[in-house]
């Protein structure tokens, strides 16, 4: 898992639970993080990621649970005690320091000598290419470059762990995709552990090794983006990690397969395992394909009826929101910019029953 190095510290988190007078805001966690591994916590506001984050960066103790950083319980120890390098949403520069002496402010308190100190500085601002800005005061700064003097700051005094909230959450889109790449190349030549908390799943996705999925205080899922996206464990997880159509109707499990019936059309999909009410269907955009209503369909695949209710240009492709005879809404994408189906044509909406998620029906407020 970790990509390189071996130079990043472990954590362990065990059975972690942060309660604020009544409200539980960590409700028995347990998250392992690898040396040297980016692992991102994702989840919706409130869903206790910055509180999972304080917790490491020792900010706030929890109410019961262990928590140990490099093999090394770190329960009780102050925050200035555990070497962590932390950048925040909002850039806590010092605004009457110069960039430089900002970035080699934690080596002061370190009692790190001046030619080692200026050498330090140098290389950390090399890192995030600001070294012509070491002059400047963050007030002559772009919102983006003051938060590369965070993470120069951050990184300065090689720390074994780097956390990170929501730290491109301040700037605009071009922006934070084009640091996004820089993030994920410091990490990878650093090679420390770095811990990132964000509520955007696609952030997740380009920046993680792993990425442990928040709701209500719990983890609902940890993995791969990849896994996230192809195997997601609940109906949250999947919603939440990429596009998804979800179809609800009335189930029926045999030997082989469990057939569903949708808006009056049976639906074959694979076995379901476990029991429960009945499940709901998740499908991928890319995996449902779009035909001419009666229209020939690849062999195997069900079938469902539809109206072209939306299409959406791309640039690369197009996108079509399908309304179902129940009212539901199926989302297909195409690759083909003009597939040549516009709004009110009737469709059929074709797919595979291997590419069918059944999922425990965790919410059916939506
Ligand atoms: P966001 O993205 O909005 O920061 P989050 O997932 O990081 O959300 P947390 O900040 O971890 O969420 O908060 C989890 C829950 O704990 C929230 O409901 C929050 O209101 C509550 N909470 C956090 N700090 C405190 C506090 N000091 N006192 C009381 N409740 C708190």
């Amino acid at each position: 898992m970790a990509p390189s190095g071996g130079r990043g510290a472990a954590i362990d988190i065990r059975s972690a639970t942060k309660r604020y007078g009544n409200f539980v805001a960590l409700n028995d966690v347990d998250l392992n993080i690898e040396p040297g591994e980016f692992m991102t916590l994702l989840g919706p506001s409130g869903s206790g990621k910055t509180t999972t984050l304080n917790t490491i960066a020792g900010f706030t103790e929890l109410s019961a649970g262990e928590l140990s950083i490099g093999g090394r319980s770190v329960v009780g120890l102050p925050a200035h005690k555990r070497n962590i390098g932390v950048v925040f949403q909002h850039y806590a520069l010092f605004p009457h320091m110069t960039v430089g002496r900002n970035v080699a402010y934690p080596l002061g308190l370190r009692g790190v000598g001046k030619a080692e100190r200026d050498r330090r500085v140098e290389r950390a601002l090399d890192m995030v290419k600001m070294t012509d800005f070491a002059h400047r005061y963050p007030s002559e700064l772009s919102g983006g470059q003051q938060q590369r003097v965070a993470l120069a700051r951050a990184i300065v005094f090689d720390p074994p762990l780097l956390l990170m909230d929501e730290p491109l959450g301040a700037l605009d889109k071009k922006l934070r995709e084009w640091l996004q790449l820089e993030i994920k190349r410091i990490h990878r030549e650093l090679g420390t552990t770095f811990v990132y908390v964000t509520h955007d799943q696609e952030e997740a996705l380009v920046l993680s090794d792993r990425i442990a999925v928040f709701n209500q205080g719990r983890i609902e899922q940890i993995g791969t983006g990849r896994r996230l996206y192809d195997e997601p464990e609940t109906l949250f997880v999947g919603r939440f990690i990429g596009e998804s159509t979800i179809l609800r109707g009335s189930a029926e499990t045999s030997a082989a397969e469990t057939a569903i019936t949708v808006a009056g059309e049976r639906v074959v999909a694979p076995k379901r395992l476990g029991k429960g009410g009945d499940p709901v269907m998740l499908l991928r955009p890319e995996k449902l394909v779009l035909v001419r209503s009666g229209e020939p369909v690849p062999a195997g695949h069900n079938r469902l009826r539809g109206r072209i209710g939306e299409v959406i240009y791309l640039g690369s492709g197009s996108k079509y929101e399908v309304s179902l005879a129940d009212g539901s809404a199926a989302i297909v994408r195409s690759t083909l910019v003009d597939g040549g189906f516009a709004i009110g044509d009737e469709v059929d909406i074709a797919f595979s029953p291997v590419d069918i998620k059944l999922l425990a029906d965790d919410d059916r407020a939506d």
